[in-house]
């Protein structure tokens, strides 16, 4: 089959497999470069590991630190005449790479949120691992079903308490426009919080911890977002943002539950917005990251999923290093973003910006780079009119 690019709004229906290995081994080939990771995971738990965040973590864990991993995910293989999700094809290069360097990898694909996924990763670490050091919840989901009540909760993106305008960009069509946003309703920002809040990543480490498979001084970890106030309405103070409050409500009661089993520790990480699959949903979000990254290239300070995850693991949980948290107990690799002359050029462009400046004052080609290279396009030496085996079985 010959895999081409198929963009329908935010999303790319087509995934590349040997694009999306060359992806897998750019962020391999980064924290291989930058050193082994010294007392860092033995065995590492990831939920939310085939894409962006999570994958690049389990990267730093297994190629960093030489952790066994299982990574836990929700992907589709391929059907007839249509090739897998990119976390499949990831998931398979990542498995690969990690298998063939001596590093366990487990996997196991289906729905976080459900008793049946939880018991299968519970069999599989006592089964292959042993207890877990480190837990990274990483899960980007639009939807959850509630494991105790059945109930299917929907998140929405959008303001809370009045409707939000703004500028946005169809990074596909390259049209800036403005946009308004109604605000949610209690009950769609209630089940945001159900599904990107805290209480999964409770549930998951309560499983671990009754299946005696948390390892004494185990770390926990989850991320959040916060960036400039041009788009606090849409998330920081939307309902994503609320979901992160609840997340972090999480971390508190975690931090106390691990606390007590051998000094262990939760947090959150706030990292840097970056264009994946999660983000480019985000109304007015894609307009900010492409503004960001001409700003953060043209000081040298622009880094991937790959180079935030390698900073957090090598900077701030291993390493002989301890994380350095802000007055909200929340360790911050969004810092170089949130630098303030990183965001006084951000906030002198944004006003400026139309469909016509758009290529000059931002950094739209690179934000669609990213965005293809998230599917396994634009990687540098594949070549892209060859057939290649769309259909390649996870083992
Ligand atoms: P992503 O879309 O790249 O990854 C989401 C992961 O969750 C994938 O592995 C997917 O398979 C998995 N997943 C989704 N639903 C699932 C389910 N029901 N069961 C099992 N797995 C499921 O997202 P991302 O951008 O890496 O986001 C990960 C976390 O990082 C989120 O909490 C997000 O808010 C946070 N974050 C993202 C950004 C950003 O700019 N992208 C910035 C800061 C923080």
């Amino acid at each position: 089959m010959i895999i081409k690019p198929k963009v329908r709004g935010f999303v790319c229906v087509t995934a590349h497999p040997t694009g999306c290995a060359a992806h897998v081994q750019e962020q391999i080939d980064h924290v291989k470069a930058k050193g082994p990771i010294k007392g860092g995971p033995r065995n590492a738990l990831i939920i939310g590991a085939s894409t962006g965040y999570g994958l690049a973590s389990r990267i730093a864990a297994s190629f960093g630190s030489g952790a066994k991993t299982l990574g836990v995910f929700f992907e589709r293989p391929s059907e007839d005449g249509r090739p897998a999700t990119p976390g499949w094809y990831n998931t398979i290069a990542f498995t690969n790479a990690a298998r063939a360097a001596g590093n366990y990898a487990g996997n196991v694909n289906g729905d976080a949120f459900s008793d049946d996924i939880k018991k299968q990763t519970l069999e599989m670490i006592a089964r292959d691992m042993g207890p877990i050091d480190l837990i990274v919840y990483s899960l980007a989901s639009p939807r959850r079903q509630h494991p105790k009540t059945g109930a299917v909760h929907k998140s929405v993106l959008k303001p809370l308490g009045a409707p939000y305008s703004n500028k946005t960009v169809d990074t596909d069509k390259g049209i800036v426009s403005e946009v308004t946003i109604e605000p949610a309703n209690d009950l769609e920002a209630a089940d945001t919080v159900a599904v990107m809040g805290g209480e999964d990543w409770e549930m998951w480490v309560q499983a671990l911890a009754d299946a005696k498979l948390l390892a004494p001084g185990a770390t926990a970890v989850a991320y959040s977002y916060i960036g400039p106030s041009h788009t606090w309405p849409i998330y920081k103070d939307g309902t994503i943002g609320r979901a992160k409050v609840d997340l972090e409500r999480a971390a508190r009661a975690i931090d106390a539950k691990l606390k007590a089993h051998g000094n262990g520790r939760a947090f959150i990480s706030v990292n840097k917005a970056l264009v994946t699959q999660a983000s480019s949903a985000i109304p007015v979000v894609p307009l900010y990251i492409s503004i960001l990254y001409k700003v953060m290239k043209a000081k040298g300070l622009h880094e991937g999923c790959g180079e935030q995850m390698q900073r957090l693991f090598a900077t701030q949980l291993y390493n002989g290093h301890s994380p350095k948290f802000d007055s909200e107990g929340r360790v911050r690799v969004d810092d170089w973003e949130m630098r303030p002359e990183i965001q006084a050029a951000v906030a002198e462009i944004w006003p400026k910006v139309d469909t016509e400046n758009l290529a000059q004052l931002t950094d739209i080609a690179g934000y669609r780079e990213e965005f293809l290279k998230l599917f396994g396009f634009g990687l540098p030496g594949i070549n892209y009119d060859a057939e290649v085996e769309p259909h390649i079985p996870l083992s």
